[in-house]
């Protein structure tokens, strides 16, 4: 189980390394609504998708599974835009 968590990390965090990081504020806007979910787990994962959302909140292009937070297209580094 816990091998399994630190491959799922370690994909995570190589997708992170592979796109642009969305900036500091968005990110956090995005950390804080999981905080508040009733699937976010103590250890940081997501139990619907699986993945460790202090990590998966930077990726621009992915979102919630239940859509409580959607993908952001960065535009560059000062400027985003929601892509729904
Ligand atoms: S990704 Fe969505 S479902 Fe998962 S913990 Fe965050 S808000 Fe909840």
């Amino acid at each position: 189980m816990l091998e399994k968590l630190k491959q799922k990390l370690a994909q995570t965090a190589q997708t992170v390394v592979d796109n642009i990081k969305l900036p500091e504020e968005q990110r956090n806007q995005r950390l804080e609504i999981c905080k508040t979910c009733d699937q976010f787990h103590s250890t940081d994962f997501c139990k619907l998708c699986g993945c460790y959302m202090p990590v998966k909140t930077y990726i621009p292009s992915v979102s919630c599974p239940q859509k409580k937070w959607l993908p952001i297209a960065v535009v560059n580094s000062d400027k985003t835009e929601n892509l729904d």
